[in-house]
């Protein structure tokens, strides 16, 4: 019979119950407050690995003074539930104290490419995530670890990370998981009144509208951030805070689209922050 799920909340328990799992070990970090988006990228690992860890930790430093740490939304019974039933081994759900005790100093941080988009608009995040993730990564010591296309930009700062540092983890990218609207799945969208909730879907139909201008043959890159505005200010609810159109491995704005383009967003709603992206190949 399968051994029951362990829960870990301290370092030295993790380490035990992590040496007595079979490889190859597949691991997916997350902040909790679990939807079809985190269960996607589960699912994936229960199906490529022999055991599956999952990390449940709202990351203190990825979050800027102005950010919404303290309301982040958190339901752990919930979430232990659901990746119960779906055949996880281990779950890390570490404490602040845990991660950062007093007199912690050390911060991984990758360069150029956190410096355009979220990194521009969220000082400090990246080197956040990147420094938990390495922290995760040593308790941890996965074979694989599963992260969603929807942080287009953290997805590429960490196989920067991973390549630069030799870290011996394989990085495995899954598609963005969207509400039957297109809206992208996220915690956050749990903030939105029904109102905004509703407004929220005009993200996907203006990156959709723009890809579909690209598939008929636009390669301007200015052309289709204004096609992307245009649609996203014609909602009132809506707030952009950038549109990109920037080269897929480096993130650089484009005049004219030659390869792969990472297409994304930051659009505000009241309060929330949405972020959002399609790929142009
Ligand atoms: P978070 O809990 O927001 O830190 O997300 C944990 C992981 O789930 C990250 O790798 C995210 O990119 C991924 N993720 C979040 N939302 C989605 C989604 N809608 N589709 C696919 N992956 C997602």
């Amino acid at each position: 019979m399968k051994k029951p799920m362990v829960v870990a909340t301290i370092l030295e328990e993790l380490r035990s119950e992590r040496s007595l799992l079979s490889e190859p070990v597949g691991f997916v970090p997350t902040m909790g407050y679990l939807h079809d988006g985190h269960l996607s990228l589960i699912r994936r690992a229960v199906e490529e690995c022999v055991s599956v860890v999952v990390s449940i930790f709202v990351n203190p430093t990825q979050f800027g003074p102005k950010e919404d740490l303290a309301t982040y939304p958190r339901d752990i019974e919930g979430d232990l539930r659901k990746l119960e039933s779906m055949g996880v081994n281990l779950v890390w759900i570490p404490t602040s104290e845990v991660m950062y005790p007093g007199g912690y100093q050390t911060w991984v941080d990758v360069e150029t490419l956190t410096l355009p988009l979220e990194g521009k608009l969220r000082p400090g995040h990246f080197r956040g995530v990147t420094t938990v993730v390495v922290k995760l990564f040593n308790g941890v010591l996965p074979g694989k670890a599963y992260f969603g296309q929807k942080d287009a930009q953290q997805v590429a700062v960490i196989r920067q990370m991973t390549r630069d540092l030799n870290i011996p983890t394989e990085i495995v990218v899954c598609p963005i998981i969207r509400e039957p609207d297109g809206l992208a799945m996220s915690s956050r969208n749990a903030y939105l009144d029904p109102d905004q909730r509703k407004a929220a879907a005009v993200l996907f139909l203006a990156l959709t509208n723009a890809k579909d201008a690209y598939g008929k043959g636009e390669r301007n890159g200015e052309n289709l951030r204004v096609l992307v505005r245009e649609m996203i200010v014609a909602e009132s609810l809506a707030e952009i805070q950038y549109v990109s159109c920037a080269d897929f491995g480096t993130l650089q704005e484009l005049d004219t689209l030659t390869g792969k383009t990472l297409l994304s967003i930051a659009v505000f709603f009241g309060k929330t922050r949405l972020i959002d992206n399609i790929v142009l190949v």
